[in-house]
């Protein structure tokens, strides 16, 4: 392809990416695709010969995008979101275009500037501690990787980069029974063993026990463990609960152990000034994280990472071959030291584009409208005598059944909320997921996409009420 047909078929492209944005309501949010069927229809070998553009483009229309989930529909209500919005992809195009590698200064000066004060920019903005550094992870399950192997080196002066696990006392990660997933497969990863994450138990509002906390940790010591790291959540995955931030940051304060934030989903919520207070005592934790790629209409992959002491998070990752050196390195930030991965993408440029197209107080109207959409919601669900909540709407997250007075029986309950669930997937016109909270079956609807608006919650309900009498 030269030049010439490139910028033929570029424009192609963002007609297309425009038409498909302003029709995403036509399709199935969730397509029918039976499994290997994207998989059968392709050829089973690299063509030896070149294939024009148009043959190219015609199969992704014809077979890539009806076997989409298309997360950017405003009636995908699963999960949690992966957000997009118009700046954040043409900033994506660009970097994509300039396809940098900015894994030091050298190689990206103005990349590396420019994360250095977009990450100042979002710490400013959502309340974290002015003196802590941040830097752009690829996701939240690198970030709280990064955030355990530098409280690792940190609690062990950097003996286990140097000499391995061999003498150490058995290390222990505290998190609360309802963390995400993520949090053990760090633990796993970074060689502590996931039979060292101690799950603390919830209090009624699925917030972790403070005290329950306390106790696990003096009873660990009394059994010779080293007590290494607390994992807190802002926001969790199941029903967004908020852990006790300042209660656990003394205790960890007092007990000398790391105390991570993950706040991968929520912690956009905390551009809302009446929010803050859902981190106060964040200055009492040592790192902290959240996804712009969720909440914050930036499109995957971007997670901001905070992190209080910079030297223990560089101590950890710094390495430095004769062949990456510069005369640079003492002036500038080289990424690379920052994290796991050597090579990087240039992430910042869509963070730019994303706060200076909205705004700040256009990203807080979007987040703020979410809020008031959930609580319509829940509200409408409150008052129908044949649905029932099963945990706070903190935030933008519904957790909820269909809980006829007639049925008691928990069996039941399950069968039928998972044939609801699957029922209005079955539509396309709307996705959603389910969870489990103190053993119940749990329909999660998260209004958190970025072009939400009231008419799609209020055809999701006209659709629940359908489908709900249709059940048997
Ligand atoms: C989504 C989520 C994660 C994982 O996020 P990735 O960026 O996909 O790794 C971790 N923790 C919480 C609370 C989440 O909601």
């Amino acid at each position: 392809m030269d030049l010439k047909e490139f910028r033929q078929n570029a424009h192609q492209v963002v007609d297309w990416l425009a038409d498909y944005l302003e029709n995403i309501d036509q399709y199935a949010v969730m397509p029918a695709t039976q499994p290997h069927e994207v998989y059968q229809q392709l050829p089973t070998e690299a063509p030896q010969q070149a294939e024009d553009f148009a043959t190219i483009f015609k199969d992704f229309e014809q077979l890539i995008v009806p076997n989409m989930t298309h997360w950017q529909n405003p009636s995908f209500f699963a999960y949690f979101p992966a957000n997009s919005s118009s700046p954040s992809l043409l900033a994506e195009m660009l970097t994509a275009g300039l396809a940098a590698q900015c894994m030091s200064w050298q190689t990206s000066p103005a990349a590396t500037e420019l994360e250095e004060m977009m990450m100042k920019w979002l710490g400013q903005i959502c309340g974290i501690p002015a003196d802590w550094h941040g830097v752009i992870q690829d996701t939240a399950s690198t970030g709280t990787l990064a955030a355990i192997l530098t409280a690792r080196e940190h609690a062990t002066q950097g003996e286990i980069n140097h000499k391995g696990l061999y003498a150490q006392p058995r290390m222990r990660v505290y998190c609360s029974s309802e963390t995400h997933s993520s949090i053990e497969k760090a633990v796993k990863i970074a060689g502590l063993g996931k039979e060292n994450v101690v799950k603390i138990a919830v209090d009624e509002n699925f917030a972790m026990l403070p005290t329950e906390l306390e106790k696990a940790i003096a009873q660990d010591r009394q059994a010779g463990y080293l007590p290494l790291c607390v994992v807190a959540t802002i926001g969790t995955t199941s029903s967004t609960a908020i852990d006790p931030l300042r209660a656990i940051g003394e205790i960890c304060q007092a007990q000398k152990i790391w105390l991570h934030v993950d706040a991968a989903y929520a912690g956009t919520v905390t551009l809302l000034p009446e929010k803050r207070h859902l981190i106060d005592g964040i200055e009492l934790a040592d790192s902290y994280l959240f996804n712009p790629h969720k909440w914050m209409f930036t499109n995957f992959d971007c997670t901001a990472y905070f992190v209080k002491d910079k030297k223990a998070l560089l101590a950890t990752f710094e390495i430095l071959p004769e062949y990456l050196k510069t005369a640079l390195d003492k002036q500038v930030n080289n990424y690379r030291d920052w994290g796991i991965q050597l090579g990087r993408r240039f992430r910042a440029l869509k963070l730019w584009f994303v706060m200076r197209s909205f705004g700040v107080e256009g990203l807080q109207a979007k987040i703020r409208l979410h809020l008031a959409l959930a609580q319509d919601f829940a509200k409408k669900l409150e008052n129908h005598a044949d649905f029932e909540l099963l945990a706070p709407v903190s935030l933008n997250l519904v957790c909820f059944r269909y809980h006829p007075v007639t049925i008691q029986d928990e069996a039941t309950l399950e069968k039928l909320n998972s044939q609801l669930m699957h029922q209005l997937n079955a539509t396309g016109k709307v996705f959603l997921t389910h969870t489990k909270l103190s053993g119940k079956y749990t329909l999660r609807v998260v209004i958190g996409q970025t072009n939400v608006t009231a008419e799609h919650l209020t055809a999701l309900w006209e659709l629940l009420l359908q489908e709900m009498k249709s059940l048997g």
